[in-house]
């Protein structure tokens, strides 16, 4: 068996396929999968209380358990606060200032679940969109503050940043604080990005880039699991598929990288045994 990880998808048993998407991962050759958790205003209304984000990590940790049962490998959770919330809770009325500490607050407590063991990475970042520059500095400060969380605990964290293909600044950040810039990830990359690990979107164009580039990266689909949204990503068979064509293109060994070498670099998870 050749593993094959997906390193960024969704999975919702309510709203999407849930089981039945990783099913279909299953059945095109995927072994293994992170799951990070849901944004948390899922369902239109914004959370109030920190419980709101804990029951969100704990229907990612439920349906990993489940995708676990299904899969040759197994899944992780990935847990944290999505970087579009703060905008959304600044126009509900809360200040920057209060914005911030909450999302702050929801990452200290991802990070006591990755600490209990229930998942293996956090997941973190700053806007996609124009923002204020208030914003702007108090998304840099929630980054910061999950950085630190990771170079803490020794664990990596997922990145959800604006289009870029330079991180740099983020990496030194991370290597002031004691975190391998490794371990720093970005998800949805276009194919290379300076400074971190890249994520790549499973688009032929993207995974051409990654494969030129002759640096280490892993394969994503950010497979959103919300059946009202049908193929606004890629769909879950993706890396399985684009992993076995590239496979018979002769890049043995630069899948081994994706699936294997880097995950375990990153994570310290194994994906061969
Ligand atoms: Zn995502």
């Amino acid at each position: 068996m050749n593993p094959i990880l997906d390193n960024h998808c969704h999975l919702d048993s309510e709203e999407g396929m849930g089981i039945a998407a990783v099913e279909d991962f299953s059945k095109s050759g995927g072994t293994h999968m992170l799951v990070v958790n849901q944004h948390s205003w899922r369902g239109g209304k914004n959370p109030t209380d920190i419980s709101d984000f804990e029951e969100r990590f704990y229907q990612t940790i439920e349906i990993v358990e489940q995708a676990t049962e299904v899969l040759q490998g197994r899944a992780w959770s990935v847990l944290g606060i999505h970087p579009a919330l703060i905008s959304r809770l600044v126009e509900d009325g809360q200040t920057v200032k209060e914005a911030g500490k909450f999302m702050c607050e929801g990452l200290d407590m991802a990070a006591k679940m990755i600490d209990r063991g229930d998942a293996i990475a956090l997941k973190s970042g700053r806007p996609h969109y124009e923002v204020s520059q208030e914003i702007w500095e108090m998304s840099n400060e929630v980054l910061r503050h999950a950085i630190s969380l990771a170079a803490k605990m020794g664990i990596a964290v997922q990145l959800h940043t604006e289009e870029t293909e330079d991180l740099s600044e983020v990496s030194d950040w991370a290597i002031e604080m004691g975190l391998p810039w490794q371990k720093v990830v970005k998800h949805f990359a276009g194919g290379v990005c300076k400074g971190v690990t890249p994520s790549v979107i499973s688009r032929k164009e993207e995974l051409e880039r990654a494969i030129q580039s002759g640096k280490p990266f892993m394969m994503e689909t950010d497979y959103l699991d919300d059946l009202r949204r049908p193929g606004a990503v890629l769909g879950m068979k993706t890396v399985p598929k684009r992993t076995k064509l590239l496979r018979e293109r002769g890049y043995e060994e630069l899948m081994e990288v994706a699936h294997v070498d880097t995950p375990e670099m990153v994570y310290g998870i194994k994906t061969r045994d």
